[in-house]
């Protein structure tokens, strides 16, 4: 008797074998004991993370393999969670351009962190995240060896800065890894995800106002109420981003111009001051500092993360083709650290070539300003995500878990529930 999940997210079986697309990421394949003409040492259930016509390759493969190195029959016999197809999931899961790949809907928690070790189409997703984790981690521990964090207030927003940029790729990473346990579970996630992209814009704002606003604008206004509206814009950014995944399965249009938008409003306030000063460089002639000239390459990579992000590129043209590697989000995480990292190198530059002027010429960074707008942020986040997690439609265990006979019709009917 088959199991649950099998009836309501039947297997894939091979319907398109028979085309001769070759190699490229595309299907997962099952092999049952009962085909004919399986290779020997092949008869355990055998999943293959493999690519549409793969399985006549696989074969001739095996059997040169077999021929050659005589490889025992445990090596072909791993058995790896299974995959599914678009049709085959809720419409809450499915991903623009993405056919294969899908991990179990209702994974568990195991489940989800041994998927990172399979290839899925989120596994590059998980893992451009989850590196530069590190790498920002290491950054932060080299930099705590050579600032005084303690008591030396002018390294404070970028103690500020530093703990953001390694928070925004970790809480991603784990949006990504748990997003496939429930319906509920991925939008809470993504709420997460959303909330520390928002802080991270928050630890720019603060980082910026404290080392990158140009001389003119010191003491100014702007100057003054920067890091405030830039709280503002974390509230708006957060609460944003969050109701356009309310609106997403209706109005899938509407509620990516709210997302885009959600998070294009606080770059593009954060970044004024850059903008003011990368144009009165070029007006006037004089050769970008090394700060500058990271701050362009940041702005260049900022513009193609949000591209990348709007836009769906590669995989709208070419649905299926890029489904495992080089879709829009994998190439959109990408952009997102490379392009943080030349921010840090420019915060980093324009800190310690402008300390003694910022020094002698403003206030210095206060805690209030510092952590206690991080503190704050987190608070009102933490707020944000909890109304919105408090306002999703709860459903109960068993309208996932009914049986039906029809699972094209299921993922339909949870879709427009969601
Ligand atoms: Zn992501």
């Amino acid at each position: 008797m088959k199991k649950v999940s099998d009836q309501l997210f039947p297997v894939w079986w091979g319907s398109r074998g028979d085309q001769s697309w070759g190699w490229s990421w595309g299907c997962c394949l099952k092999w049952e004991a009962s085909e004919g003409g399986q290779p020997p040492g092949c008869n355990c259930p055998v999943w293959c993370v493999l690519c549409r016509g793969g399985r006549q390759q696989l074969w001739e493969a095996c059997q040169k393999g077999r021929r050659t190195f005589r490889l025992p029959t445990d090596m072909l016999s791993l058995k790896l969670p299974q995959l599914f197809d678009i049709h085959q999931v809720p419409k809450v899961f499915q991903e623009d351009g993405i056919i294969s790949g899908y991990r179990h809907p209702r994974s568990s928690a195991l489940d989800c962190i041994l998927s990172s070790f399979q290839m899925t189409n989120e596994t590059l997703n998980i893992w451009t995240h989850f590196l530069p984790t590190w790498y920002f981690l290491w950054r932060f521990c080299s930099l705590c060896t050579t600032q005084n964090f303690l008591t030396d207030s002018y390294t404070w927003p970028l103690l500020v800065y530093m703990l953001l940029i390694c928070l925004y790729p970790f809480t991603s990473s784990c949006a990504h890894t748990f997003s496939t346990m429930s319906a509920e579970a991925r939008h809470i996630c993504y709420f997460f995800d959303y909330g520390a992209l928002s802080l991270y814009s928050l630890g720019c704002a603060i980082s910026y106002g404290s080392y990158v606003m140009p001389d003119c604008w010191i003491n100014g206004w702007l100057h003054l109420y920067f890091v405030p509206m830039a709280i503002g814009n974390t509230l708006f950014c957060t609460g944003m981003s969050c109701y356009s995944r309310f609106v997403e399965l209706q109005f899938p249009g509407k509620s990516k111009v709210l997302r885009t938008t959600a998070f294009v409003v606080p770059f593009i306030f954060d970044t004024l001051p850059l903008f003011y000063r990368v144009l009165v460089s070029c007006w006037g002639s004089c050769g970008l500092s090394e700060a500058l000239s990271n701050h362009c390459y940041h702005l260049m990579f900022a513009f193609l993360t949000c591209f990348l992000f709007a836009s769906h590129l590669p995989e709208r043209l070419a649905p299926g083709r890029f489904d495992y590697i080089g879709h829009s989000h994998q190439l959109f995480h990408i952009c997102a650290v490379v392009g943080t990292h030349f921010q840090m190198e420019g915060v980093l530059s324009d800190m310690s070539s402008r300390r003694p002027w910022l020094n002698s010429n403003t206030a210095i960074p206060s805690f209030l300003e510092t952590v206690g707008a991080l503190v704050f942020g987190v608070l009102l986040n933490l707020a944000v995500i909890g109304l919105f997690a408090a306002s999703l439609p709860w459903k109960p265990q068993c309208s996932t878990s009914s049986s039906s006979s029809s699972h094209s019709q299921q993922s339909t009917d949870e879709g427009k529930e969601d």
